[in-house]
């Protein structure tokens, strides 16, 4: 049966190659021509919804041209629980056909969306690669990073690792980013051939969350010079949702089945380009039902000298932090305070001064704040949903990992992991050696059908 399979895959993938032939004869003439832009005008079938960026940043190599592809879908805080408490048919039946932890996947600390979307992608944790927080100020810099703020997003001098996107353009595979964060800025020289610039505004519009699969879809039938092998995608729902309305409302629980719904569009419209697609399908934290209390640390503390981000405190001076630290150590049992140094090492959280000096470390899924707002204006209670915690004191935080493909083997579940742990497996099926990081192949070694070894190796070893 299954080489029967792969004789028929191979002819179809023969038949492509020459459709495509003439197509990709041209599209070399006009580069030889200087045109920059022919790739994206080439793709046929891309949605209008959506517009994407192009790079030319050449064609894949002929190596490149023979490994498989693997596109990866993230969506924003899908708990690792959703899908089976949502009976989610699309998802529970690619765990079928491949490898799923239904116990969850574990985020690195702090487990909120950028700290962890770079994670992912760099396999290093969020103190090594500098996105310590969506927010965050840098002392050193004396400058503030936001997710919220375009202009420093896009500003590549913020990001350390190398994200699989950067991996792969600067080993001859082209690839294409529709809405990973981080992916819009020049990160070590390179951008992804393609990419989406995020638009709070128009993202969460079911035409646009349509037009990801659509482009992804469209870029697959470019020419094999052109097509991306590396697919990364995001979806910032059912995390809206479940911010506003708590994880277990009916509005957040729609949106579960909503995005179970485009996975299993998706995942139809992958099968039918025939090509040997590897579907990875996880989620950067959970969420969790938060009390509607904030906590603030300006009523134990006296932080007039501090800069303040969310919860994390910048001391201006070495009195300044010891004098707080102590002030906050007994102050509640809802979190805990550190001297950076001293952070439990557990949470990969004591070296980076965009964390902050001393460090609030919650003791459960509380809100936490430097600072109430100004006196005379009026003060929202906190969202009921939320994330950030350690996913080993928080649970809820635990995130979704489920995927299939050539690359895979069938019906396999694995323990919960870190998920610095995706970076060297992803590198592995795309065939790209991987950049220092800090994870190990040998964790996910098992649901690999070469079981992670060189080719022509004895992969028991
Ligand atoms: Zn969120």
């Amino acid at each position: 049966m299954a080489s029967f399979g792969a004789a028929l895959l191979e002819v179809r993938l023969a038949r492509k190659k020459a459709i495509f032939s003439i197509a990709s004869a041209l599209v070399v003439a006009l580069q030889v021509l200087g045109a920059t832009q022919v790739a994206a005008a080439q793709a046929k079938g891309l949605n209008p919804a959506l517009s994407l960026a192009h790079v030319d940043n050449g064609l894949n190599s002929a190596l490149a041209q023979n490994r498989h592809y693997v596109v990866i879908v993230s969506l924003d805080g899908f708990r690792w629980d959703y899908a089976k408490r949502e009976n989610a048919t699309h998802m529970l039946a690619l765990a079928k056909q491949g490898v799923w932890a239904p116990e969850g996947m574990l985020p690195s600390y702090p487990s909120d969306t950028y700290p962890n979307h770079l994670t992912i992608v760099t396999g290093i944790y969020p103190e090594h690669h500098g996105i310590v927080s969506n927010s965050f100020f840098d002392p050193d810099r004396q400058k503030s990073y936001s997710a919220f703020d375009p202009a420093t997003v896009k500003d590549g001098s913020w990001y350390g690792g190398t994200p699989l996107w950067i991996l792969a353009e600067s080993q001859g595979m082209r690839t294409a980013c529709l809405f990973w964060p981080g992916s819009e800025a020049k990160i070590a020289g390179y951008r992804p051939t393609w990419y989406a610039e995020s638009n709070a505004k128009t993202d969460d519009t079911p035409a646009v969350e349509q037009a990801r699969i659509d482009d992804a879809i469209a870029l697959l039938h470019l020419p094999p010079e052109q097509r991306p092998h590396l697919i990364l995608m995001h979806y910032s729902s059912p995390d809206n949702e479940g911010h506003k309305y708590g994880p277990d409302a009916a509005l957040t629980r729609a949106a579960e089945s909503k995005m179970d719904a485009l996975v299993g569009k998706l995942k139809t419209a992958l099968d039918a380009t025939g090509l040997p697609i590897d579907l990875v399908v996880l989620s950067d934290h959970g969420m969790a039902h938060v009390p509607s209390e904030w906590i603030t640390l300006d009523k134990f503390a006296e932080l007039a000298n501090f800069d303040a981000v969310g919860s994390l405190l910048y001391g201006k001076s070495e009195a300044d932090r010891e004098r707080v630290y102590n002030q906050l150590k007994k102050a509640s049992s809802q979190f805990m305070v550190f001297r950076r140094r001293s952070v439990p090492a557990e949470l990969n959280f004591n070296l980076n001064a965009r964390e902050g000096d001393p460090v609030i470390v919650a003791t459960g899924p509380y809100a936490i704040r430097a600072h109430g707002v100004a006196d005379g204006t009026p003060d929202a209670a906190p969202h009921p949903g939320t994330h950030g915690f350690d996913p080993r004191k928080v649970p809820e935080m635990k995130a979704t990992f489920i995927a299939a493909g050539p690359d895979i083997v069938k019906g396999k579940t694995v323990a919960p992991f870190e998920n610095v742990n995706l970076y060297p497996w992803l590198a592995h099926m795309l065939g790209l050696s991987p950049a220092k990081n800090d994870g190990t192949l040998n964790i996910l070694a098992g649901t690999l059908r070469d079981g992670g070894g060189v080719p022509g190796e004895d992969s028991e070893k």
